[in-house]
């Protein structure tokens, strides 16, 4: 099961398209600053079964793809890596936000983390650092935080990645849940 803490169906904040992004609830870091401390605790979250996230993302229209992001993606990585490579499969891209590094996480040598890497096109990797505030890459937290393109999928050259900002505001279930950069606020599963 994967423990839920948020999940937007169809946002435009989350990486280049419209998406389906969800986050974790779990977060083994502590980057000061972390927009999602509601996330951080590893307690909490609506557990979901992986291959009913999977119908519920493939039942959304006009999504191009899933956005996973924390929480620690990589601390669930087992059931996220069912999800993301059913969705890949059914021609979807999977964007993955990491606190860890690329190189950290190959080196762990988990075979669940791998398989996760594996079914992701997109990652952007490293801890969030606040004191390097990201003004020029678009749906990036801080400068010393990595962007990868790991399948054929996207062209970093893309406009998309630099144009400014995207923030959303949207009311859902009588909360008031803003996406995009920064995060505050809270959201249903
Ligand atoms: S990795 Fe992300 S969720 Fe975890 S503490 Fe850092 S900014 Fe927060």
């Amino acid at each position: 099961m994967i423990p839920l803490g948020l999940v937007v169906a169809d946002t435009e904040a989350e990486g280049p398209g419209r998406r389906f992004a969800l986050w974790v609830q779990g977060c083994p870091l502590r980057c000061p600053g972390c927009c999602n401390p509601e996330l951080l605790p590893f307690r909490g979250g609506t557990p979901t079964d992986p291959d009913a996230l999977v119908a519920r993302i493939l039942a959304t229209p006009g999504i191009e793809g899933i956005s996973l992001l924390g929480g620690e993606p990589t601390a669930h990585a087992a059931g996220l890596a069912r999800v993301a490579a059913a969705v890949q499969a059914a021609g979807l891209t999977v964007m993955l936000y990491t606190g860890f590094t690329l190189d950290a996480l190959r080196a762990r040598g988990d075979a669940d983390v791998d398989a996760l890497l594996a079914a992701c096109d997109l990652v952007v990797d490293g801890p969030y650092d606040r004191t390097q505030p990201d003004t020029t890459r678009r749906w990036i937290g801080s400068r010393n935080q990595g962007l990868h393109a790991l399948t054929g999928a996207y062209d970093l050259a893309d406009p998309r990645f630099h144009a400014g900002e995207t923030l959303e505001i949207r009311l859902v279930g009588g909360e008031i849940v803003v996406n995009g950069w920064p995060w505050k606020g809270r959201g249903l599963p």
